[in-house]
């Protein structure tokens, strides 16, 4: 279904604990979500997800985020996720799209500066998709303040981003990466996936 199509040819939704294809009705409520996602699949990388138009704009960092704004950190556009992913923790059968644990490593609310309401924010966000510069607020349980995202303009790399941290008070030398613990159920990737499989 629309936005979600390249979700459900990737995957058979049958076989494996993520969520269906769907996109709910849209919410006025303010506070557009964003997760992080620890995804322990073939090579360990963290899925960072923006909601947009009741789905996930998505993307495989395989560093992971960083506070430090000297860290470009390589950002993959992937497909876009059902809203209902952002609270999915626990383990893709082996034989599926993406096998592993997943946790959900960090989750909150991000703004767009200068959007008096969700729709004037998700319309920045639709032009900062197309001209590849978006500018987020985040205000998540590990990672807090600005974030660049901005596109490469590489031949033949057209899903190439960079996640960089904006030089605010939020910024921070330490390896965010080290507090390794879901921001939902505080469980490790190993007690995941111990108690999901
Ligand atoms: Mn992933």
């Amino acid at each position: 279904m629309g936005r979600l199509k390249g979700y459900e040819a990737k995957r058979e939704l049958k076989k494996t604990p993520e969520p269906k294809a769907k996109i709910p009705a849209p919410s006025k409520k303010q506070g557009l979500r964003f997760v992080v996602q620890k995804h322990d699949a073939s090579h360990l990388h963290y899925d960072f997800r923006l909601e947009l138009h009741g789905v996930l704009l998505s993307w495989a960092v395989p560093k992971g985020p960083s506070l430090n704004p000297a860290d470009k950190r390589l950002a993959i556009m992937v497909e876009d996720h059902p809203f209902a992913y952002r609270n999915f923790e626990g383990v893709i059968p082996e034989g599926n799209y993406g096998a592993g644990t997943v946790m959900v490593w960090d989750e909150g609310t991000y703004s767009v500066p200068d959007a008096k309401s969700k729709k004037e924010a998700e319309s920045l966000m639709d032009h900062g998709l197309k001209k590849g510069h978006i500018f987020v607020q985040l205000e998540g349980e590990k990672l807090k303040g600005g974030f660049n995202l901005v596109k490469m303009e590489r031949p033949g790399q057209k899903n190439t981003w960079l996640l960089i941290k904006k030089n605010d008070e939020e910024a921070s030398t330490k390896d965010v990466t080290k507090r390794a613990k879901s921001a939902k159920t505080g469980r490790t990737l190993k007690q995941i996936e111990k108690e999901e499989s």
